[in-house]
């Protein structure tokens, strides 16, 4: 397994829309792995393929102390209520903002062996699912941040949780 970079803005691969994954072989594999390690080497919570550069539909995210969650083509099929949260992403170092996001989505996916496979997440789970899935979609999450004010500049130590 091999930790990638992170691609950061404005770094076009992340303005893409990512291209379905069709055929799950062993260079799908290999990349779900080293997102898998690239995501623990950042102490990342979630990290999208567009971030190390592949414009593919592929995630991973790993809430701390919960299995990690692999998906290929994520799509959000459900969401409920709405409330204020702040995010940071590996793609934009430096900064958080405060944006909106649902509450919960459900989810439908493949997972890495290509079964069909549907999730519901809240709190942090279902911020990350929007966050991953918004960087297939080619939008970080800045773009949702309302006016210029609610974006910041933190200091390392005092990051909060990176998707
Ligand atoms: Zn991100």
């Amino acid at each position: 397994m091999t930790v990638c970079s992170i691609r950061v803005l404005p770094d076009s691969v992340l303005r893409q829309k990512a291209k379905k994954v069709t055929s799950i072989d062993s260079s799908v594999q290999r990349l779900i792995d080293d997102m898998i390690e690239t995501m623990r080497a950042v102490s990342g919570v979630g990290l999208a393929a567009p971030q190390v550069g592949v414009s593919l539909r592929v995630a991973v995210i790993e809430i701390p102390g919960e299995e990690v969650i692999i998906l290929l083509n994520p799509e959000i099929v459900k969401v409920g209520g709405k409330y204020l949260v702040e995010e940071a992403c590996l793609s934009v170092p430096g900064y958080q903002g405060e944006l909106e996001r649902s509450v919960w989505v459900k989810v439908k996916a493949q997972d890495r062996q290509g079964k069909s496979i549907r999730l519901k997440g809240e709190g942090l789970l279902a911020q990350a699912l929007q966050h991953e899935i918004d960087h297939l979609n080619g939008i970080v999450y800045i773009d949702h941040v309302q006016n210029p004010d609610k974006l910041w500049e933190v200091l390392p130590e005092a990051r909060r949780e990176e998707l």
